[in-house]
């Protein structure tokens, strides 16, 4: 019997595709929001509903709150309630800060940090009533170590963490859990402008000798959102292989 439920946005592409399918696999019904990319939505919808699991596409804009409120009614209008929210989407730009414009900084804060503001506000006064939730956000490593070329980004990722944080004391005593996983350099369009150069670098650094998979992140995910996971909260679960230890 398929029980839990999930929204996860940004789960058109890379790793909120992956955490997706590592939810349905293992019986939760699952929302996912894309924004741009409805055909690989739909088609995920598809091939989750073919597999025998609940799923529905819904097109939001995280930076909008009236489109993630409308988002949030539908899903939980599919799903019921939402056990589990996961605050994936997100952009990075890789530009020097010389040549970051203000509209980067804007465009990346918006997605980045008031998206996963959206999302929250709008999902939480269900599991505030039901005195039961968790949110699982998606940082970076280079929230915590800052990354050259993505100062804009690096600083998005530092505020999830601690949003991540403030949010955990905030309602803890409602019985939610919140947390973030922080991802390495995981194989994803988002890194696709990355050569083979740079990826056996940045491979030679981690203790595990390899680039992240976006299974690896989703499993973290996963983990999170488990029962096993209720007496963890405000945590920041590096899922990097060791690039940072
Ligand atoms: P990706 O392949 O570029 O996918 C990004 C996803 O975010 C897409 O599904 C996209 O949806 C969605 N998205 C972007 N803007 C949106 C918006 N305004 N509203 C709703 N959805 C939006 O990136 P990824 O590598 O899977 O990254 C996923 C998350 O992991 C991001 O938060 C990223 O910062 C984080 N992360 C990634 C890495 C890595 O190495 N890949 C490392 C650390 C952290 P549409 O295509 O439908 O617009």
């Amino acid at each position: 019997m398929q029980n839990r439920t999930v929204l996860i946005t940004g789960a058109s592409r890379g790793i909120g595709r992956e955490i997706a399918k590592v939810f349905s696999k293992n019986r939760y019904r699952v929302v996912l929001n894309y924004f741009k990319s409805e055909k690989e939505a739909e088609n995920l919808e598809k091939e989750l509903r073919d597999s025998g699991c609940d799923a529905l596409a819904v097109c939001a804009n995280v930076v909008n709150y009236l489109e993630v409120q409308n988002m949030v009614k539908k899903a939980i209008s599919f799903l019921g309630r939402i056990d589990t929210l996961v605050n994936n989407a997100g952009i990075s730009i890789g530009r020097v800060f010389g040549d970051t414009s203000e509209e980067d900084w804007n465009k990346i804060f918006d997605v980045n940090v008031k998206g996963t503001f959206n999302c929250c506000k709008s999902v939480l006064p269900e599991m505030i009533e039901r005195k039961k939730g968790k949110i699982v956000n998606v940082s970076s490593i280079l929230g915590i170590v800052g990354g050259s070329c993505e100062v804009a980004y690096s600083a998005s990722k530092a505020a999830i963490v601690g949003f991540t944080k403030a949010l955990a004391k905030e309602v803890g005593p409602c019985n939610i859990n919140i947390n973030c996983v922080a991802p390495g350099l995981i194989d994803t369009e988002m890194n696709k402008n990355l050569n083979e150069h740079d990826l056996e670098l940045l491979r030679g650094r981690t203790s595990l000798c390899r680039i992240g998979t976006v299974q690896d992140v989703a499993n973290a995910v996963l983990f999170l959102s488990s029962e096993e996971a209720n007496f963890i909260t405000g945590q920041i679960l590096q899922v990097d292989g060791g690039l940072v230890i």
